[in-house]
């Protein structure tokens, strides 16, 4: 930052360690602000914020959400929640406390201050969605004691916390939607399918799909998602809203792009379908071209090459940390 600039707020990334989190600490940082992460590693590191620590707009919090905290901020930015199935189910009580009181100390500490608070929210709150593409109007179909549960409806009940705190107490809340997003720092071993697919693919495995790899999704790059995440925040329309790439690829497909661009002669294998596993996602983004003025930039055959050369690096340094 040019030296003299003023600060304009104080940013909490609350998850600020992990995938999406780290992005946006970059964003932030680059933008001049002032930006305390908070994080409890368990699925994030320190690695990805590791250029900020020692900066003087840059503070680093250990912290656990579903633990109170006192801070001085202008702007929480709620993304603290393991993310992955594997890992959301690796302690589904956990998971479901860290949606519920974590979003609840935060909604606490966004009433005492007058801050406002964006909550990560997810497209699986349409869980197996029987209406496609998915608007912010439809109310979902989710499984309430299914192994997906403990993450699907602790995020519902994480956006009901934020409109209940902007009714009784006022608090601004901005709540998006985010489907499912990838690029560089998505850890290699978190079972979600990108990085799957890259990793089995640059180590010559075969592709692991999931049934028989017709069902769908729609892959938002990591830039384009941050890039919707500071519209909503700075924008007037608190959401729900959904912030992803429209454009539907099946497993199947995105298992042969991948293939495509590292080696085709990969064989791609079934294996059981996990239990509750959705079978169609993709978002309507009309209230974000309306609101935000914004849509994705990066198609998935433009995002799938960067994000491979970073898993490219991340392996090469993990199987020859010697070279
Ligand atoms: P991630 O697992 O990389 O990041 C989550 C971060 O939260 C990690 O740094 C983790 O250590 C931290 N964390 C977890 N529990 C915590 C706790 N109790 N206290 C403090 N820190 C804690 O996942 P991500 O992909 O970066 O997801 C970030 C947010 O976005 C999550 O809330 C997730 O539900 C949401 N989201 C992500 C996607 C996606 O495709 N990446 C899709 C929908 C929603
Ligand atoms: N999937 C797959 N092979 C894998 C990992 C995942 O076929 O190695 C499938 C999974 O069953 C799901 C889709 O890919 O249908 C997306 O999975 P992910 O965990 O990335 O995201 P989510 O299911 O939470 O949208």
């Amino acid at each position: 930052m040019p030296s003299g600039r003023s600060v304009k707020n104080i940013h909490l990334v609350t998850g600020g360690a992990g995938f999406l989190g780290s992005h946006l600490v970059d964003r932030l940082m680059e933008a001049g602000e002032e930006v305390i992460c908070l994080d409890n590693y368990f699925t994030g590191r320190k690695v990805n914020i590791a250029r900020w620590i020692g900066h003087p707009r840059f503070e680093l919090i250990r912290h656990d959400v579903t633990e109170p905290i006192k801070l001085e901020v202008d702007r929480i930015w709620h993304l603290a929640c393991p993310a992955s199935p594997i890992h959301y189910q690796f302690n589904p009580v956990k998971t479901a406390k860290t949606s519920f009181l974590g979003t609840y100390n935060m909604l606490g500490l966004a009433r005492r201050v007058g801050a406002r608070l964006l909550l990560a929210s997810t497209s699986e709150v349409y869980g197996d969605p029987e209406v496609h593409p998915q608007p912010e109007s439809y109310r979902g179909c989710v499984n309430p004691i299914g192994v997906r549960s403990c993450y699907d409806e602790g995020k519902r009940i994480a956006e009901t916390l934020c409109f209940d705190y902007q009714r009784m107490n006022g608090v601004e809340v901005r709540v998006m939607r985010i489907f499912n997003t990838y690029g560089p720092r998505m850890l290699p071993d978190d079972g979600r399918v990108v990085s799957n697919f890259i990793v089995q693919a640059l180590r010559g495995e075969p592709l692991t799909l999931y049934g028989d790899g017709s069902q769908t999704r729609s892959f938002c790059y990591v830039s384009d998602l941050i890039e919707g995440m500071m519209r909503l925040m700075n924008g007037a329309h608190t959401g729900p809203m959904n912030i992803g790439n429209p454009d539907e690829f099946t497993i199947r497909q995105l298992a042969e792009l991948v293939r495509a661009r590292i080696n085709p002669a990969l064989p791609l294998i079934e294996k059981p379908l996990p239990q509750d596993d959705p079978m169609q996602r993709k978002p309507v983004i009309d209230l974000a071209r309306e609101q935000l003025n914004w849509h994705p930039t990066v198609s998935l055959e433009q995002g799938l090459d960067p994000t491979i050369d970073s898993f490219r690096k991340v392996l090469n340094f993990r199987d020859h940390p010697e070279a």
